[in-house]
């Protein structure tokens, strides 16, 4: 069997999840698990959480139908609405909240015929210029659906685009475009991601939305997952799966990019890009061996790596390699290969193996 897996510690999300609802006290949070919950496994996150969780989100009806089999009483919330007929049907059968965000969307809401009434979720185009109508628009199709049959919930959704940056303008200016809209009775409201959720309170309103933090992992630059009381959800752990001595002078892996400067012993660790690894991550990014630091050398490989193990002389063929996690965080990794946590949490691939502790 591959020495490769990606253990998955649900408790840590349960925390996680638990701190978010500390961070917005009296709201209710949304556990976004879309993108098969951040790469953890959309199943056993719902699981997890379908006790606690007061609903989930996701990106499309079919990350929908693996929630709902797995929390079948759940508010699940179809965060870009329906994209067609088929996705129409689903939503009902499955009794989904559905955002409309846009004019396509509200109108076919209003054509669809159907025994059971769904919760629509309005989404406002506050700033970020991805999804959503103008707050004029929405004050025509809150009313328009006020009145249609088809609707139960007539709620208000939004996203902002900088709240990762503290402080940021744009982030206010779309929280005034929201205060603009305050004499419109929307029967719920939904602002604040996971950074909103830990440092912009005006956000949390009647519904937080929070996805990379449940995972344990910081959706700022500046501030770590540790910092914020959040526990690494993932660990992506290898092995070394052979040793080398190399002489001073001599390349390691493609293109001979890592050049020994003194004779050294290089480790070969089994993962690679096609596992998810970011092949950009330069020499020098970190893993841990041992429960020490040890550096990346040379290009990562489709389905290994190299490590300078010269300054661990006890490192053995067989030794567990940690490449993120619980000892080192992603976003660390993430930094160093010029992304960010979301990136790689979600690019692990189908052939890494997922183990679950609770
Ligand atoms: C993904 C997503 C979230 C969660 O964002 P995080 O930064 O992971 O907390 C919330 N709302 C919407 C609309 C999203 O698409």
């Amino acid at each position: 069997m591959r020495p490769l897996v990606a253990t998955v510690d649900l408790a840590a999300i349960r925390h996680n999840y638990a701190q978010a609802k500390r961070c917005a006290p009296g709201r209710r949070a949304l556990a976004v698990v879309k993108a098969d919950a951040y790469g953890h496994g959309a199943a056993m996150v719902a699981t997890a959480l379908a006790e606690e969780a007061d609903g989930f989100a996701v990106c499309c009806v079919e990350e929908a139908r693996v929630v709902r089999a797995n929390a079948p009483k759940a508010r699940i919330l179809l965060l870009e609405g329906c994209f067609d007929e088929e996705d129409w049907r689903t939503a009902v059968a499955l009794n989904l909240d559905v955002a409309v965000q846009g004019t396509e969307q509200a109108e076919r809401l209003l054509m669809l015929r159907s025994d059971r009434q769904l919760n629509v979720w309005l989404k406002l185009d506050s700033g970020m210029h991805r999804l959503g109508f103008s707050a004029e628009e929405i004050r025509h199709w809150a009313e328009r659906l006020r009145a249609a049959p088809q609707v139960a919930e007539v709620n208000l959704i939004s996203h902002l685009a900088c709240a990762d940056e503290q402080g940021h303008e744009l982030t206010g200016q779309q929280l005034d475009c929201y205060v603009d809209l305050q004499d419109v009775a929307f029967d719920q409201r939904s602002f604040a991601n996971s950074a909103a959720v830990l440092t912009f309170a005006p956000a949390h309103m009647d519904w937080v939305r929070p996805g990379i933090m449940l995972y344990g992992a910081s959706p700022f630059a500046g501030m770590s997952a540790a910092e914020l009381g959040l526990t690494p959800a993932m660990s992506l752990t290898a092995q070394i799966i052979a040793l080398h001595d190399v002489p001073a002078g001599e390349g390691v892996g493609y293109g001979a990019a890592w050049v020994a400067q003194r004779p050294s012993r290089i480790a070969t660790v089994s993962c690679g890009y096609a596992d998810g690894y970011p092949r950009h991550a330069p020499s020098g990014t970190p893993v841990v061996v041992r429960g020490r630091r040890v550096p990346l050398a040379g290009r990562v490989s489709m389905d290994m790596l190299a490590i300078d193990v010269t300054d661990l002389p006890e490192a053995r063929i067989g030794d567990a390699v940690e490449l993120w996690g619980a000892q080192l965080s992603v976003d660390e990794v993430a930094k160093a290969a010029g992304t960010i946590g979301y990136e790689l949490l979600t690019k692990v691939t189908a052939r890494v193996r997922r183990e679950y502790r609770s």
